[in-house]
């Protein structure tokens, strides 16, 4: 039942499509060059000299022990200064990693941002099996933190003193037609989910940019797609089986006990293992996905009639530029059909800007020595948009240019394309990154605030104030509300509407020095959001998203201000009562909902 990482099904799958999309590397890999602690450098030298060596013998070891460390010493000077910039990468390759213990496995979450070693990651394979390990948990009072596919950028689901995944678990077990529900084993993953459904006529009703996720994952966080009148993807389970350490397992409905249920639904790993989902699906479709582009202004005027008369709509904002992208999905015209659209530019077209910038940027002395650089041709957009910013990541002007790029690219990306719902509102979010996505009212689809665009404003004007070298795009979606409480979207009135803010840094590099500059970077850039923004338009992270300060006044802060829109009591005394021995939870939920006094 614990198994050593085998992961047959569901991980594996996913590395042909995402280089890095999740390392769960067992103890006998290296771990990757930088993004590891340094762990003790060992050699035989080290090693404590027998005592019955002889004094001469020792005398010359010590002189040979002398020589190689003034050896190594030099070949590591000269190895790792004065480091420029183009020999970054060499640095790590020099040292080697004493390798961990063999039942030591490391897990890390798709950007490489956090990560755990642990000897404990159950997967079983059954609900018995399920049953079982939560059991054995509880009574040894040995942590089992659920984790899906590891996707969350702030590691929520992981845990140094022990894991459980339902990789296994991925089987679809009812497909009712007439009600359009499906009922789902927790560890399947979405995309197994939609292509196990779709000979039904039937998929979800909205979609995250990827589909990686496990249905235990993407529900437990309360994400979400775009499209005003979808509400976030939580709101599509009508119920769920739940392994509970103090109540064995409990089947949970709005029916049954809907307000532990509600709160369940976005229950962040902590009231019960998820181990079957139903959830309401709907017709599949196929859909148009229109790309414009557009300016604030503009936007602006339209802003009512983009949200309300299409079924799908974002906005990508470039900042230091007034490109807007307008991307909406909607279903095909039953009557006209597709739209009859020639593109004005060919793919080649329009990178063909991106990749001058890099021809010019990158300097030919670096191209002719790296025989592994692959052809510029082959490169997707967000892969030459890694590699751009990869040059200068924290360079303000350089930053500039790689936008005004990318401005050019969508507007030589203008036009059409159709597809099944499930295959069109995906989005190449580029490579490994740091986010931060915020959650706010935005009125009602009748009558919007228009706060929503004025948090942009704000925002792309802090950004050139403060001289951030904020990178494109900053996303900008829409959902309606959720009736799960802890979800930040979640809102009794249920005509309201709420608007989500991602912004980003990517960490196109595996240079520990340079992950960690930007990594600064984007924490000042995330901070001055914070202090500028969050409060005036009660905006709060995305359970996916959010990061634990590691100053105690900021925590405490965080916490008061968890307390203000999520009902903390109500989900403690839930935890309290289905896990009263915590083996679900880990240090980031420990921290984010501490006891109250009163309790
Ligand atoms: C490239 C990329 C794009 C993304 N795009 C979007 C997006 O468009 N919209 C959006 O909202 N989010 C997005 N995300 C975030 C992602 O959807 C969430 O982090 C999601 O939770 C990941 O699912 P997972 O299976 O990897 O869960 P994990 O990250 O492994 O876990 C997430 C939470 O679920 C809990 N959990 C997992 N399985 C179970 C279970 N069986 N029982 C109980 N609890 C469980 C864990 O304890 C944890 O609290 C994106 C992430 C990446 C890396």
């Amino acid at each position: 039942m614990l198994r050593s990482l085998s992961l047959r099904r569901s991980l594996h799958s996913l590395r042909p499509h995402h280089r890095h999309l999740i390392v769960l590397s067992s103890s006998s890999t290296v771990p990757r060059a930088g993004l590891d602690p340094i762990r003790p450098f060992c050699t035989e030298a080290a090693a404590p000299a027998a005592s019955t060596t002889s004094s001469s013998s020792s005398e010359v070891r010590k002189y040979m022990g002398y020589t190689a460390l003034v050896l190594f010493c030099g070949a590591a000077t000269y190895y790792s200064f004065p480091f420029p910039e183009n020999a970054k990468h060499k640095k790590a390759q020099l040292f080697r990693y004493a390798p961990l213990p063999e039942d030591l496995h490391t897990v890390s979450n798709w950007s490489g941002t956090h990560e755990v070693q642990t000897r404990v990651f159950h997967q079983p394979e059954s609900l018995a099996q399920l049953e079982e390990v939560v059991r054995e948990a509880n009574a040894k009072r040995a942590r089992i933190r659920p984790v899906g596919s590891g996707l969350s950028p702030n590691g929520i689901g992981l845990s140094r003193a022990g894991m459980v995944n339902l990789a296994l678990m991925d089987r679809v077990l009812e497909v009712d037609k007439e009600r359009k529900t499906v009922r789902v084993e927790a560890g399947i993953r979405v995309q197994q989910l939609v292509d196990g459904i779709k000979e039904h006529g039937l998929t979800l009703q909205n979609f995250a940019s990827i589909r990686e996720q496990q249905i235990g994952g993407i529900v437990q966080v309360g994400a979400h797609g775009t499209g005003a009148r979808l509400p976030p993807i939580d709101e599509q389970v009508t119920s769920m089986k739940l392994v509970t350490p103090a109540k064995g397992t409990i089947e949970v409905s709005k029916e049954k006990d809907p307000e532990l249920f509600y709160l369940a639904r976005c229950g962040l790993g902590a009231l019960g293992v998820v181990a079957e989902v139903t959830l309401q699906c709907v017709d599949r479709q196929e859909l148009v996905e229109h790309t414009s582009v557009s300016t604030m202004q503009e936007i602006k005027k339209n802003h009512k009639k983009l949200l309300s008369e299409n079924k799908h709509v974002k906005y990508l904002y470039i900042p230091y530029t007034d490109t807007v992208v307008v991307v909406t999905c909607n279903p095909v015209s039953k009557w006209k059909g597709p739209p009859k659209f020639k593109p004005k530019y060919t793919v080649d077209e329009a990178l063909q800007h991106v990749r001058q910038l890099y021809q010019q940027k990158y300097r030919p002395e670096v191209k002719s020595s790296n025989n592994d650089e692959p052809d510029i041709n082959e490169l997707s957009f967000t892969e030459l948009r890694d590699k751009l910013l990869a040059l200068d990541p924290l360079n303000k002007d350089h930053v500039i240019k790689v936008n005004q790029a990318e401005a050019e690219f969508w507007k030589k990306s203008e036009g059409y394309r159709e597809g099944w719902s499930d295959e069109i509102l995906g989005f190449d979010c580029g490579g490994q990154q740091w986010v931060s996505e915020t959650c706010f009212p935005a009125g009602t689809l009748s009558k919007p605030s228009m706060k929503d665009l004025e948090y942009i404003e704000e925002l792309k004007r802090l950004i050139e104030k403060e001289d951030i070298p904020a990178p494109a795009p900053i996303e900008q979606r829409w959902t309606a509300c959720s009736k799960s409480p802890m979800s930040p979207a979640s809102s009794p009135a249920k005509d309201d509407i709420f608007s989500w803010v991602g912004i980003i840094m990517y960490l196109p590099t595996s240079d520990a020095r340079q992950r960690k500059e930007i990594t600064e970077e984007f924490f000042h850039y995330r901070r001055l959001t914070q202090e500028q923004l969050w409060d005036r338009y009660s905006a709060y992270e995305h359970w996916a998203k959010i990061e634990v300060p590691k100053d105690n006044e900021e925590l405490v802060a965080l916490q008061a201000r968890l307390r203000k829109r999520f009902p903390v009591d109500a989900y403690n005394k839930a935890r309290r009562e289905l896990d009263p021995n915590k083996i679900l939870c880990n240090n980031k939920l420990e921290k984010l909902f501490p006891p109250s006094e009163s309790s």
